[in-house]
């Protein structure tokens, strides 16, 4: 693989590797934000239906505290006891007693108006819950609400105190409302029970009280740098509130919502540019961008006092919480950026330590590299210096037999150049006769044996030079193994001509005469013993003769050692030249010599002797330009099959020449068997 190729999987391995990382934190960063918005809208909530509760609480304790008056319990006393069961509402004695409380309660109720943002301050009769006395609508009285406030019906049922937001005709807020129990004279407080309400005195009356959420939105808003809304839902809303809390923009009553009241302008302009639909059971937080500012806005439901009661009923409407996003979303972005720049930086300073790290490695591999390439260029150099000084012709051939290599040893013994050698076929070129001009099949030649097999083998073969002579050579073939495959084989060989010549120079000194050339006696009798083989293998005929130069002492004597020596290869020179190729002549010892005639019988071998008695006689050696005149006794014998060894032919033909010794020498002696012997005795002497 190329560097580059490396290189850039690397790098695009770790900057999709920091990238992966680098989303991840990106995602978790958006998660955090997530859970952060969540958790500021749940707490947020929390603190707001908290404050809302505290509120409740206290327009509850205030309309108790009231209601305990005694003063008051007798007013209201009075007007239920004039009042009951009759329709004039304006009754003398009624309006004296309205008087009566609008003068002790008018101061307190303008107090609590402007400091508390007591709302509204009523006085209902029962058992119709009529209204008694409106301190914020002191005209309107003697109308009973018996039928539009389940709160004061409730409080009417059980005489418990109550609180919780509803939506009048007028009003919407947080109304508490409690009993006005009128009590005995024993002097002890009202119980708040209905069971013991007649015990403890008489419930003549309810009072109300309702508290405005602007001040709670307006505290809580400073408090929490927050905007809060309170939105109703438009069929909640009466027309005359409608026109009463927002006369412009003219109220739209198909729009979702009336917006009762908000400690910010934003929602004002969120309502109108319809951004703001109606909320859901369940609360939600979202991003809103608006007017160049990005809030978060967190919605909730508005429980009232019949949604506590009953969890099944329409909801009230919405609260509405925002706030400016920017700090946190500031925060976020820029714990975004942060993340992008460690990335960055972190796979900069990686990405820099992965580069030099492989460059370090690139260049660590280059110098092993050099290093192995230096090895094996000083191997190849020694191969080829091997090769070349090598005495051994070397070659190399490939699975098929096509020569690969070949060294200048191998080249100079076969007369071939290297372009010529290499690529021809081996056996083809200089294999494919042997040396008695016999074709030399590809199936027979070692080289391909071993090709086919995978063996070593060593050899003596013969090698043809380029011009056609042929020289014997000793060669090894050796299979060259390239993993589990064949991959072909390796010729050694040398020329073995001179040591060929030398083994047989050797051989001819070991088994011939070195005087007369003839056969020593070992080698004759090992061919003697041959002869004795084949004859009792296949039977015919061969004959054994003895012969002996008649008086050779006398020839020492006479001409010396040296003319001796003269006369005994004068001798050898005329039985070789009278012998066939089939007869073998032996030097026995001294001047004895044995000659065997395989294939002739004793008349054959007799007419031989003759002749080569009488060439001897007649043809003398001629030593220092003197003839020296000699003869030969011969003795002759058969060899026979039932012949112990060849020791036993010898020792009848010597018995035949020691026979033509004592008849007076030159002449010819057959072997007379003795009488057990079963050959017909013909022994016969000549001349
Ligand atoms: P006979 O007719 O009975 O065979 O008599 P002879 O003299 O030939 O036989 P003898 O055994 O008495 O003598 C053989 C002689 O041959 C004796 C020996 O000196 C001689 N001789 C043996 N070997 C050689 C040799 O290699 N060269 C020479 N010049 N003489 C040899
Ligand atoms: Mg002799
Ligand atoms: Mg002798």
């Amino acid at each position: 693989m190329p560097y580059t190729l490396v290189v850039l999987i690397a790098s695009t391995a770790l900057a999709a590797l920091f990238a992966g990382i680098a989303m991840l934190s990106l995602n978790q960063h958006d998660i955090r934000l997530e859970l952060q918005l969540e958790a500021q809208a749940v707490s947020l909530q929390s603190i707001y239906e908290a404050s809302m509760d505290e509120l409740e609480h206290e327009a509850r304790a205030l309309a108790y505290t009231m209601a305990s008056d005694p003063e008051i319990a007798n007013i209201l006393g009075e007007a239920d006891h004039v009042l009951r069961g009759r329709a004039d509402a304006d009754d003398v004695r009624a309006v004296q007693l309205r008087a009566a409380l609008t003068a002790k309660l008018d101061r307190q109720w303008q107090d609590l108006n402007r400091m508390f943002d007591l709302r509204q301050l009523q006085f209902l009769l029962t058992p119709d819950l009529r209204s008694f006395l409106r301190f914020h609508a002191r005209e309107r009285y003697g109308d009973s609400l018996i039928d539009i406030r389940p709160m004061l019906r409730s409080i009417q049922s059980d005489l418990i105190p109550r609180s919780g937001f509803e939506i009048g005709r007028t009003f919407a807020g947080i109304r508490g409302g409690a009993a006005i129990i009128r009590r005995h004279t024993d002097g002890s407080p009202p119980m708040i029970d209905a069971q013991r309400s007649s015990e403890q005195g008489e419930y003549v009356g309810t009072l109300e009280v309702g508290i405005g959420v602007d001040g709670l939105l307006r505290r809580l808003s400073e408090k929490l740098d927050i905007g809060i809304a309170v939105l109703l839902n438009s069929e909640r809303v009466t027309s005359s509130m409608w026109s009463v809390y927002q006369p412009s923009p003219p109220p739209d009553r198909g729009t979702c919502c009336f917006l009762l009241s908000a400690s910010r302008p934003e929602a004002s302009g969120w309502l109108a540019a319809s951004l703001i639909g109606r909320g859901k059971p369940k609360a939600e937080s979202w991003l809103q961008a608006w007017e160049g500012k990005r809030f978060q806005l967190i919605r909730f439901p508005l429980i009232d006092f019949l949604g506590k009661q009953d969890p099944r009923s329409p909801q009230a409407g919405t609260i509405l919480i925002w706030r400016d996003a920017a700090p946190t979303l500031a925060a976020h972005r820029a714990a975004r950026s942060d993340t992008v720049r460690n990335a960055l930086v972190g796979y900069a300073v990686v990405q820099l330590i992965v580069l030099l790290l492989l460059n370090l490695s690139r260049r660590e591999w280059k110098r092993q590299l050099d290093l192995q390439t230096a090895a094996v260029t000083r191997l190849s150099r020694q191969n080829a210096l091997l090769l070349n000084t090598a005495g051994e012709g070397i070659y190399g051939v490939g699975p098929d037999g096509v020569t690969s290599f070949i060294n200048p040893a191998a080249l100079a013994m076969l007369g071939y150049s290297a372009e010529h050698a290499v690529g021809r076929n081996q056996h083809h070129l200089f294999h494919h006769h042997h040396a008695d001009g016999s074709p030399y099949p590809d199936a027979s030649c070692p080289i391909f044996q071993t090709l086919r097999d995978g063996k070593r083998r060593s050899c003596e073969d013969t090698f043809i030079r380029a011009d056609g002579t042929f020289f014997p050579v000793a060669l090894t073939v050796s299979p060259i193994h390239d993993g589990d495959q064949r991959g072909g084989a390796v010729v050694v060989f040398r020329d073995i001509s001179e040591l060929k010549e030398k083994r047989e120079a050797l051989l001819q000194l070991a088994t011939t005469d070195p005087l007369t050339g003839a056969s020593n006696r070992r080698q004759f009798l090992e061919r003697l013993d041959d002869e004795l083989a084949r004859l009792k293998r296949k039977g015919g005929a061969v004959t054994l003769l003895m012969a002996d130069l008649d008086h050779f002492k006398h020839v020492n004597d006479t001409y010396g050692h040296a003319a001796g020596d003269a006369v005994l290869k004068h001798f050898v020179e005329i039985v070789s030249d009278t012998l066939r190729k089939t007869d073998a002549i032996g030097r026995l010892g001294g001047e004895e010599f044995a000659i065997v005639l395989p294939g002739d019988g004793i008349e054959g071998a007799r007419e031989l002797a003759e002749r080569l008695r009488e060439r001897i006689k007649t043809s003398p050696s001629i030593f220092e330009n003197k003839p020296i005149q000699i003869s030969v006794s011969i003795g002759i014998a058969s060899l026979s099959a039932r012949d112990p060894s060849a020791e036993a032919a010898l020792k009848r033909a010597d018995e035949a020449l020691y026979s033509a010794k004592k008849a007076g020498r030159d002449r010819v002696t057959v072997h007379t068997p003795e009488p057990s012997e079963s050959s017909p005795p013909t022994p016969v002497t000549s001349p």
